[in-house]
């Protein structure tokens, strides 16, 4: 009952959203708030590599309750309009070009949730999230969950990032995704938050902690913000400075950033790990939310 209290406290709570988040809350059982994530996923190198970031990745897994099924909000996947893949098997999607064949034969084959995807275009509404059969998991998604979960039996779906939509509207939608971390249900933003392709110094990527000033620059205005908990302010992170302006050329691998910072709750902490810069123009940096002490 506790649940869909909190449920009629909400704004979105019509009726109809209230009839389907009951299918909802008994399809899965009540949690404690499941840490939400955000991934800086870098190079697709790293779903076959093992390097300090694939360590980080699998070292935060291990601070997680085991969840229901995993929620990824990738860079590589927009569209007009926001879906969530709602097919029982997700297909690998290796959406690259001119690296080694043995990144084209990994499979990631953990199964979709098609359930979590009805209550979830339910909670939204229909006119808001479309329900897809046609993605799968791109590297964005699958790269970072096979170091998480490797065994791939956590349930995945993929949420896409809307391209006519604000920052704002991109954050505002997001925090209505909340009442899914009380059902086991982990969500995961995976992009970069500095992320200048044009810029990368292909000739330093393996010179640990590089990056270009006005990289250096941005990604610590980003951290202090994160921080600061300036939520407005990163998502305004367009008229910042020169300096976001080069670190953030297109929204996409940013976008997913204000998906996890939305989810942030009263009293939880934000914690970075994989902090680094890479090749001059990106950044590993991740962060998990959630209660404090590693719960
Ligand atoms: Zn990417």
């Amino acid at each position: 009952m506790e649940f869909l209290q909190l449920l009629a406290a909400l704004p979105f709570a019509t009726p109809l959203a209230l009839r389907e988040l009951r299918g909802l809350a008994e399809s899965l059982p009540s949690t404690e708030p499941m840490p939400v994530l955000f991934l800086g996923h870098g190079s697709p190198m790293n779903a076959i590599e093992d390097n300090a970031f694939t360590r980080g990745f699998r070292t935060i897994a291990g601070t997680l309750p085991a969840p229901a099924a995993v929620l990824c909000v990738s860079a590589h996947w927009e569209t007009p309009g926001s879906f969530v893949t709602a097919m029982p098997q997700p297909r690998t999607i290796h959406d690259f070009g001119g690296f080694p064949p043995a990144l084209y034969q990994v499979q990631y084959p953990a199964p979709g949730a098609p359930a979590v995807a009805e209550e979830m275009r339910g909670m939204l509404g229909a006119s808001t999230l479309g329900l897809d059969t046609s993605w799968g998991l791109d590297h964005g998604c699958w790269s970072v969950l096979i170091h998480m979960f490797p065994d791939a039996t956590v349930p995945v779906l993929q949420l896409s990032l809307d391209y006519t939509a604000s920052p704002e509207a991109h954050y505002a939608l997001a925090r209505r995704l909340a009442p899914l971390r009380r059902k086991g249900i982990l969500i995961v933003g995976s992009g970069n938050m500095v992320h200048n392709l044009r810029r990368v110094a292909w000739d330093r990527l393996g010179e640990a902690g590089f990056g270009f000033d006005w990289a250096v620059e941005a990604g610590e205005w980003m951290k202090a913000a994160i921080r600061a908990r300036d939520h407005a302010a990163l998502q305004r992170y367009a008229t910042q400075s020169e300096a976001v302006k080069l670190a953030v050329p297109t929204p996409e691998h940013f976008l997913p950033l204000l998906y996890t910072l939305a989810l942030q709750e009263e009293g939880e902490e934000a914690a970075l790990f994989n902090d680094e810069y890479v090749a001059g123009a990106l950044t590993m940096t991740s962060l998990r939310i959630g209660p404090k002490s590693g719960g």
